[in-house]
């Protein structure tokens, strides 16, 4: 297929382009992979995030496969260079590349532009955002038993109150609104800004059943329905009873519900089968610090997705570590999923672990899983010598502290020989 180029920026020669069938990329052996640097720390995690893929990469494979690196520019590197943070060629190469990865962008709160991260998750409809949380050996936790967690978060993209539907106090539109809601029957004060929470069974559904394949795929044991339906009846509610439905009409041969499993089976799960069963969401928050290892892959809706994301990943640690995916039906974004640290910036001490963890489920989600395994290797092996970044040495005692990029050295120098 004949690449293009976008910004003005040709494409790495020799690269090929990535294609999708039913929702599942295509894969050749060169291909073009455009990146974000990024603000703040982006430009240093990502820099060290290519050198070690590019290792794991050639040791797995010798000359057969590359990633084509392919800079492409949003926030402060685009303005800079085009006068525009997003421009429309950033978003038409990731559609036609199929991938990119991306380091922070900055997000101001409360005023000023819309979060370039949703734009960019909601233009493309990435309409899932999968973050496996699991700890490693030796990371500073605050829980007693950081090693329970192994958790994939499947959080819905899309919709709720990220929908962007939101109206200040005293606009007009909130006044109509206002109007509207009141001859519903609704009662509020004449002060009263309104954002909507929008969640279709449509948008529910393609979520849920990604979780419950990747359960399946991966021979997963639990899938869990994170939802606050006792309150919110028609949306987190309806997201609940569409995922039980869900699943009885996709997969009967695949799932026994908590229900069933008492009802039918004793409480002991058939050989086999996955358990799919729902938690709402404050009592959920007490279950993965309680007993986490009863968990494995929780589906939720955008708002509570994001809070578990970062609940969970600070008990294995924190955000430098986590990784994080958003992944659609014809593209995905591998990011990290830390901010921009700004305070670190160009001082060569950031951590590249989640940007680095990101791009391995880029391989994972390429097919190449033997340069997946050896990174998540080598970050294990890494760790556990107790060469780590500043921001883990200040909590290790007797660690040593590595720069950025002597830690991507450390990784490329402890990368196993064989997969
Ligand atoms: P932050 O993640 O940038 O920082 C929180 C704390 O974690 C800080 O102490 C920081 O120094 C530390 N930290 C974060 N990543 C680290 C790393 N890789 N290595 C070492 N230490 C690290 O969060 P914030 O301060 O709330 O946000 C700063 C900016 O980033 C804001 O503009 C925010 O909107 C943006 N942000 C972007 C994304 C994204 O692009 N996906 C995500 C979150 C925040």
């Amino acid at each position: 297929m004949e690449t293009r180029s976008f910004n003005g920026v040709a494409p790495p020669a020799g690269g090929q382009t990535i294609t999708f069938t039913n929702g599942q990329p295509v894969t050749p052996d060169k291909p073009i992979v455009p990146y974000i640097n990024g603000d703040g720390i982006g430009p240093e995690i990502s820099i060290a995030t290519r050198r070690v893929i590019d290792a794991a990469v050639k040791n797995a494979y010798g000359d057969k496969r590359q990633v084509m690196w392919y800079e492409i520019f949003a926030s402060e590197a685009a303005t800079a260079k085009f006068g525009t943070p997003l421009p429309a060629d950033t978003l038409d190469a990731i559609r036609a590349y199929g991938v990119a990865i991306k380091g922070p962008l900055t997000t101001p709160t409360g005023e000023g532009h819309r979060s370039y991260n949703v734009q960019l998750r909601q233009t493309l409809d990435l309409y899932r955002c999968v973050r496996p949380i699991r700890y490693y050996t030796g990371v500073p936790s605050v829980v007693k038993k950081p090693e329970n967690v192994n958790i994939v978060i499947f959080r819905e993209n899309t919709e709720d109150v990220y929908a962007g539907i939101e109206y200040a106090y005293d606009s007009p539109e909130a006044a109509k609104l206002r109007g509207v809601l009141r001859e519903l029957g609704a009662q509020m004060r004449d002060d009263t800004g309104i954002g909507i929470k929008i969640m279709s069974r449509f948008g529910s559904e393609r979520l849920i059943r990604a979780a419950i394949q990747h359960a399946i795929d991966k021979g997963l044991k639990v899938v869990t329905l994170v939802h606050k339906g006792n309150i919110q009846k028609f949306t987190e509610g309806a997201f609940q009873k569409w995922g039980y439905e869900l699943a009885a009409k996709e997969f009967a041969d695949k799932i026994v519900t908590e229900a069933d499993l008492w009802a039918k089976h004793n409480g002991k799960m058939p050989e086999g089968k996955i358990l799919l069963n729902d938690r709402i969401a404050d009592a959920m928050f007490f279950e993965l610090l309680a007993r986490p290892q009863q968990y494995s892959v929780l589906a939720t809706m955008n708002l509570n997705g994001d809070y578990f994301s970062d609940a969970v990943a600070a008990q294995v640690g924190g955000l430098g570590i986590a990784p994080g995916a958003n992944i659609g039906d014809s593209s995905a974004i591998f990011e990290a999923t830390h901010g921009t640290a700004a305070r670190l910036a160009g001082l060569n001490v950031a951590n590249p672990c989640s940007l680095l963890l990101s791009a391995v489920m880029m391989l994972e989600f390429f097919g190449w899983t033997e340069a997946a395994k050896a990174v998540v290797k080598t970050v294990e092996t890494t760790i556990g010598k107790a060469t780590v970044t500043a921001d883990l040495a200040d909590l290790m005692p007797g660690s040593t502290s590595l720069s950025t990029s002597a830690f991507a050295d450390a990784l490329i120098a402890n990368l196993p020989t064989e997969s």
